[in-house]
């Protein structure tokens, strides 16, 4: 059911005493909120002002209207219940999850007429644990349950499967609560309105994670398979309380990135040859038995757009240098040697980079000047960028500002975001063919949908996001 609220503490006096006019102007029901400044509202005025212009605006036609728990006002409750407007009894919690939430929630409502609802705030996945066995301890009576903020975003995207009523969202760039999403993108990439109690989820699991490319992909896929699924990003800060919000969610797959790529692998029941020889999973899926298995999509993805660049396979004898040392870096090195290619690792700390030149049977070197002299070893056919330079919030910067580029290179950089990073502009602008992160994603992210779902990720679904990408802040 779609409902809009109206939140009146955060109209200008004159205009709140006029709200009740709304109602001649939308379809749809309407909540009557006007939030004190204690539960996140705007409200400053005292709390008899606050029951008066409820009462002045509350009998206009309102579905519901939203009282706080403590709200002690029976004569407003009286006037509402006779113009046939619920009440919503509504606590908050923005400082985390109440240990009685289950109690607390259960004694909320004055009467069977009222709904209750909590808003609280999970600082980890442990208490996003508390929050799902909340959902369980209440069964299936009608209720709004939602976490506030990163940790509780799965709470609000998957209401309609846990059992919330609804859950909340703010216009573009206004978020009245923490973690709220805007009901464009709400729909456009999650598609809320078709998630359901036999929804699948899937996921993805780092830390940060929030602005993760992933959902709008395997979203897209799921969309144009028609799958009855989701997929969602989970900020995880403890792998093992998370381990069980999985297991009570009963998700199917999921996406892994920094920092759990290694952490995860203890929890894979058969981890396969990619993950033992990178020592690092990015996407595992769950078995029919509950067991975990998992793989790393991050070579395959990484070599796909090489491949079609060169025309299908990599010439004999190619020699790469690779910028970075670190699990992005790995992936590659490990793609390019087991793929017959010569490389040549810099990294800025030059051991980090002799440890994975050891591990991997190549050559390594500092990202500096004598680095650069190495290079004109044989090592520039092709050059990978595999650090976090020049990702935005930090675009603009440069790793290797003292190389020359010939225009004989093949470029890539691992950056997605900007689609074109400060290093793939001054490559493109010597002649250099390059090659984006995003291709690679979203290459790496096909394999993932692959292993996921048994279904190859549909081709014109790739397109339009490649078209999207292609959009992101240069
Ligand atoms: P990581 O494990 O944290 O490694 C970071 C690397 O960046 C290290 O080699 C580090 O050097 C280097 N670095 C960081 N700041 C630097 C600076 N100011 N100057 C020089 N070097 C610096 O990260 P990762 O997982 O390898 O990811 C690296 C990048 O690749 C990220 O932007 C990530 O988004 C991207 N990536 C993209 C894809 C894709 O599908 N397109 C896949 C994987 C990764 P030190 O060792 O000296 O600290």
């Amino acid at each position: 059911m779609d409902l809009l609220e109206l939140r009146a503490d955060f109209l200008r006096p004159e205009e709140a005493v006029r709200a009740g006019a709304l109602l001649r102007n939308v379809d749809l029901p309407v909540i009557l909120t006007v939030r004190r400044v204690q539960e996140g509202g705007t409200f400053t005025g005292d709390e008899r002002d606050r029951i008066q212009l409820i009462s002045r605006i509350g009998s206009a036609g309102f579905a519901f209207l939203d009282l706080e728990e403590d709200c002690e006002a029976p004569g407003l409750e009286k006037q509402v219940h006779e113009a046939g407007t619920g009440i919503i009894r509504s606590f908050y919690d923005r400082d985390g999850v109440p240990r009685d939430l289950t109690q607390r929630m259960a004694a909320l409502a004055r009467g069977a007429q009222e709904i209750p609802k909590a808003a609280v705030t999970p600082r980890g996945a442990r208490d996003l644990l508390r929050l799902l066995e909340a959902f369980e301890e209440l069964g299936p009576t009608p209720k709004v349950l939602l976490g506030m903020g990163p940790y509780g975003f799965p709470t609000r995207v998957l209401a309609p499967k846990l059992g919330s009523l609804f859950c909340y969202s703010s216009p573009p760039d206004v978020s009245a609560a923490p973690g709220h999403l805007d009901p464009g993108t709400l729909d456009e990439i999650f598609r809320y309105h078709l998630i359901g109690k036999a929804t699948e989820v899937f996921g993805v699991i780092g830390n940060p994670v929030m602005h993760s490319l992933s959902p709008r992909i395997h979203n897209a896929g799921f969309a144009a398979v028609g799958r009855d699924a989701v997929y969602l990003p989970f900020l995880v800060d403890d792998l093992a309380a998370f381990l069980e919000v999985a297991d009570r969610l009963g998700i199917r797959g999921l996406s892994v990135t920094i920092p759990h790529k290694e952490g995860i692998i203890p929890a894979l029941e058969r981890p396969d040859q990619s993950v033992r020889a990178m020592g690092a999973c990015n996407t595992a899926r769950r078995r029919s038995d509950g067991k975990w298995e998992g793989t790393n999509t991050d070579g395959v993805g990484f070599l796909a757009p090489l491949r079609e660049a060169f025309g299908g396979r990599l010439p004999q004898g190619l020699g790469a240098t690779v910028i970075g040392a670190g699990g992005g870096s790995r992936a590659v090195v490990h793609a390019l040697s087991t793929n017959g290619a010569r490389v040549l690792v810099l990294n800025r700390t030059v051991q980090r980079a002799q440890q994975l030149a050891r591990e991997l049977g190549v050559k390594a070197a500092p990202l500096d000047q004598a680095g650069i002299r190495e290079m004109g070893g044989g090592f520039n056919d092709l050059i990978v960028q595999a650090t976090r330079v020049g990702m935005s919030p930090e675009a603009g910067e440069d790793p290797l500002p003292g190389y020359t580029f010939t225009g004989r290179e093949t470029v890539y950089d691992l950056v997605y975001v900007p689609e074109t990073t400060a290093f793939l502009s001054r490559a493109l602008g010597a002649g250099c063919r390059v090659i984006r992160g995003s291709q690679m994603l979203l290459a790496q992210a096909c394999e993932q949908f692959l292993f996921f779902t048994g279904h190859d990720f549909p081709g014109d679904a790739k397109q339009e996001l490649l078209r999207i990408f292609s959009r992101y802040p240069a």
